[in-house]
């Protein structure tokens, strides 16, 4: 990658691995202008099937990580800042669902569940309010 300041070559200076959103971050230097920025390495094709095993007759649908976005900043309406809340709580749930896809296809009830479980974790008030308004299929 190159310096956003002088486009010169840039080193990685440091290195961490986010297990829970399955992410890299890495930190960078360029020798040329002494500048140092922040770079964080993902996923940019994720794609895969949501499957809903009790409704059989419907079609799957793609998964959307901008509807479960809106899902968990809804359920995050009532903190101090819930787009960075959801935003974070969105990469934690897609890092979780990642071993549970087969054949590019995961079932919705594992998508909710998985939700649900993280905001339970999380903060209860967005939990119940997940529960009340997502999780009526689980
Ligand atoms: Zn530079």
């Amino acid at each position: 990658m190159v310096c956003i300041n002088c486009q010169s070559k840039t080193e990685v200076i440091n290195s961490r691995l986010q297990k829970k959103s399955n992410r890299v971050w890495r930190r960078r230097f360029c020798p040329q202008c002494k500048n140092t920025f922040t770079t964080i390495e993902a996923f940019h094709d994720l794609s895969f099937i949501v499957s809903d095993t009790k409704l059989p007759k419907t079609s799957p649908k793609p998964f959307s990580r901008d509807n479960l976005f809106i899902s968990l900043y809804l359920s995050c309406g009532h903190r101090n800042n819930p787009i960075s809340d959801a935003t974070a709580l969105t990469d934690t749930v897609v890092g979780m669902l990642l071993p549970s896809i087969q054949n590019g296809c995961i079932a919705k009830s594992d998508l909710l569940a998985t939700a649900q479980s993280v905001l339970e974790h999380f903060d209860l008030v967005a939990a119940t309010h997940y529960k009340a308004y997502y999780s009526k299929s689980l």
